[in-house]
């Protein structure tokens, strides 16, 4: 999960200050410290540490927030504030030609993500309705080209490309040519990379700038490496110049420091971030939606567009109604499952749920290839025992098993996650309720 121990430790300690009805100075600088360690442990930049927890520190202290009714909540406004403002405010989206096609230029170094990057972006961009044409100036890294059709070809995408003897900066710019022939609106060229920045490397990329004049020169960097992506994209941009950067694998096991410190370091914001394998795991970055889910406050707004864009409407206001009135079962959970295994890993959008804690995550890990057993749980349990799953008691959850091809334990596994699956729901729901109310934390 995406800032897993991050988290954590900032949603501890400001539970700590909720419960407070009263703060004093010591109080705050106390959290501060803790705040300070968790975003040093994220791997954040020192030196963005360090302003951020100045900024929070003075606005907390001031009389208004210590002496107001709700000075825990107030604190917390704040971080979550200063920590949108750190990743960028708004969204940073393309800027895109006047008049098409659209060049964005590629960069970063070799396994960052680029060419898989060149690709979902392509991707995207479709769906948006524009044309893009993914240019291979890759000459170097073997089968670079072949990946880049193979992708292509995945996503109905045409590929342009000339082999690995022809200098990048022509392919380039026949590419553009192909492009206005054509009619593709975006040209996407997908640079070489390299283990290390080198002048070679740069001066090939400073060539292919000068020559194609990019509306877009997007880096692409690996959240997983930390410090040291902000350290590529800190050198980038002083020796290419940038005018975004693509974190990708944030769906790893990373720590999260590269996307709070990258803004800060070089100015030029996140524009997307890699979340899987998968070709449809690009999503554009928003910086409020991350700070939410960073202090567990969900994302509703990101899990929303994840349905509407895979969902179908009919079938989830079916759901939407018996959340409400309490009528949701095991029937239901089955049909849910299957339309989320259409969203991409359940863990994924479990996490973007607020008031969901770790813990809760870790018991609802759902295995996406568990759904075949589950779903032959279900289908052997009466409609009765769907409809109300409390009857379903020792005899009938052995017989379950037997028919299901399970074991008694996954039976009363699938139970349990349906209990916790129902009750989480109700959270979600009572939120909004919450929310429609006035808001929590506005
Ligand atoms: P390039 O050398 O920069 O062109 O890198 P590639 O596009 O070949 O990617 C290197 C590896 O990273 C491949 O195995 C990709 O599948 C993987 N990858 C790229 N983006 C992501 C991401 O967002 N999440 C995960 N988990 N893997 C990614």
């Amino acid at each position: 999960m995406i800032f897993e121990g991050l988290a954590e430790k900032l949603q501890n300690t400001f539970k700590k200050l909720k419960g407070k009805g009263k703060l004093s100075e010591k109080d705050v600088k106390a959290a501060m410290r803790e705040v300070k360690l968790a975003l040093l442990e994220a791997d954040v930049n020192y030196k963005v540490v360090k302003n951020f927890i100045n900024k929070i520190t003075q606005r907390s202290i001031g009389h208004e927030v210590l002496e107001s009714l709700t000075p825990g909540q107030q604190v917390i406004k704040i971080v979550n504030e200063e920590l949108t403002n750190l990743m960028g405010t708004t969204q940073s989206k393309i800027n895109f030609a006047s008049k098409p096609p659209t060049i964005i230029m590629l960069v970063g170094l070799q396994g960052a993500g680029k060419t898989t990057t060149g690709g979902k972006l392509g991707g995207l961009l479709k769906k948006m309705g524009k044309r893009p044409l993914l240019v291979a100036c890759d000459v170097y890294r073997p089968a670079a080209i072949k990946q880049l059709h193979v992708v292509g070809e995945k996503l109905d995408i045409p590929v342009f490309s000339m082999g690995d003897k022809v200098n990048p900066v022509n392919i380039a710019k026949a590419g553009i040519e192909h492009a206005k022939k054509y009619g593709n609106d975006v040209v996407i060229i997908d640079t070489a990379g390299r283990l290390h920045i080198d002048e070679k490397l740069m001066d090939e990329l400073k060539n292919i700038k000068s020559e194609v004049n990019p509306h877009e020169i997007l880096l692409v960097v690996d959240a997983m490496t930390g410090q040291d992506a902000v350290n590529v994209a800190e050198t980038f941009n002083s020796q290419l110049g940038i005018d975004g950067v693509i974190l990708t694998k944030l769906d790893g096991d990373t720590r999260g420091g590269a996307a709070l410190s990258v803004r800060a370091v070089t100015d030029k914001p996140i524009k997307y971030i890699g979340v899987g394998e998968k070709l449809s795991d690009l999503e554009p970055f928003y910086p409020d939606r991350m700070a939410s889910r960073i202090l567990g406050m969900g994302d509703i707004l990101s899990l929303i567009e994840k349905a509407q864009a895979s969902l179908d409407e009919k079938k989830l206001k079916n759901l939407e109604k018996k959340i409400r009135t309490q009528e949701f079962n095991l029937e239901d959970f089955l049909e849910q499952l299957e339309q989320m295994k259409n969203m991409g890993p359940l863990s994924q959008l479990i996490e973007m749920l607020p008031g969901v804690s770790n813990k809760q995550l870790k018991n609802l890990q759902i295995d996406d290839k568990e759904l075949v057993r589950i779903e032959a749980i279900i289908q052997s349990m009466t409609p009765e025992e769907r409809r109300n799953p409390s009857i379903i008691k020792a005899s009938r959850r052995k017989r379950i098993a037997k028919g299901s091809g399970t074991s008694v334990q996954e039976v009363n596994k699938l139970l349990k996650q349906f209990e916790q699956t129902k009750k989480m729901m109700k959270q979600f729901s009572d939120m909004e309720k919450g929310l429609k109310k006035g808001g929590r934390f506005k």
